[in-house]
């Protein structure tokens, strides 16, 4: 009697050779969002993904009961019975073991394990100490309306490309928004953290009504705090096309320079119209590392 009352969780499947288990959990149960829609969804967004997961170590989510569940653990480092799909290498410079996946397969695995939000560093697995990419993120005090923080990311805009950089803007799926920079890579973890902070410090010198470049949250109050630590071995961003291990299913989402001033940061959910949308139009990010300079001198 009880078991007829169980959610059906459906019978292990194998996709990509990897087995799926449970595919009919809701990982999103707010958004009726299985394990299997999660699957298909990354199939759709791969293409779009690839570049910007594969063979870059990896910060988990992992909601083995759903997002809204019980459970929610940081994985950094592998795990009993973790599928062969996931690879592991060691950081040279601290001897921390360190995730990475090589392929879709690698994906499907992360879906199997209830993974629900996925971060990356900002540099490849076979060139730790050299970032390929510089990252702002933009996080808004709550009284911070959408234009002020909108004509922050572009603000920031005008700044990199100044510098010679040609900055890319997604949504976060949360409250802000994520403004990259590609790299050629060459410099150094400390030399790309100096530019970000000596520019997140400038503007936040400039205009101190609307920036700070203080992680403190009450240094923040009516501002927006240019969060410039993300360029660090160890810190992580969300990466392009993770849904967020909250309820809303909200998904970090890259978009042009012109959309930035129509969609939310929390605008693209799992299964909405607004995300397959986004998914019918050219991809904004198509030109990232075709883009990549090198780290502007001084500053
Ligand atoms: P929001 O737009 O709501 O700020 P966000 O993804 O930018 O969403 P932040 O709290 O600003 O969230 O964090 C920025 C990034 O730093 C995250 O995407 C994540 O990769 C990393 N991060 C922040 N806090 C942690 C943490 N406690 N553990 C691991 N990574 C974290
Ligand atoms: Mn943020
Ligand atoms: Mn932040």
């Amino acid at each position: 009697k009880a078991s007829s009352k169980k959610e059906d969780l459906g019978k292990p499947v194998t996709i990509e050779g990897v087995r799926v288990s449970s595919p009919r959990r809701q990982l999103w149960p707010e958004a009726k969002f299985t394990k299997t829609d999660l699957v298909d969804y990354y199939r759709k967004v791969w293409d779009r993904m690839r570049p910007f997961i594969e063979n870059r170590p990896l910060t988990l989510v992992r909601t083995p009961d759903g997002v809204g569940g019980s459970q929610r653990f940081f994985q950094q480092h592998a795990w009993k019975g973790m599928p062969a799909a996931i690879s592991t290498m060691r950081d040279p410079a601290d001897d921390a073991e360190l995730l990475f996946i090589q392929n879709f397969s690698g994906l499907v695995a992360l879906a199997q394990f209830g993974i629900t939000e996925i971060h990356v560093w900002g540099a490849k697995a076979n060139s730790l100490t050299q970032p390929d990419q510089v990252t702002f993120d933009l996080d808004p005090d709550p009284g911070i309306d959408l234009d002020a923080l909108r004509r922050a990311a572009h603000d920031l805009r005008a700044h990199l490309e100044e510098s010679g950089l040609v900055p890319f803007v997604k949504t976060s799926g949360g409250k802000g928004y994520h403004i990259t920079a590609p790299l050629e890579p060459g410099a150094n973890w400390k030399a790309v953290e100096h530019f970000a902070s000596a520019l997140a410090h400038r503007m936040a010198r400039e205009e101190p009504d609307r920036f700070t470049a203080a992680s403190s949250k009450d240094e923040r109050k009516g501002r927006i705090y240019l969060d410039y630590l993300r360029n660090n071995p160890n810190a992580t961003t969300v990466v392009p096309w993770s849904p967020r291990a909250r309820n809303s299913g909200a998904v970090s989402v890259p978009i042009t320079w012109k959309e930035l001033d129509d969609v939310a940061s929390d605008e693209f959910r799992l299964g909405s119209k607004a995300l397959s949308g986004a998914l019918r139009r050219k991809n904004p990010w198509a030109d990232f590392f075709g883009s990549a300079k090198p780290l502007p001198r001084g500053s």
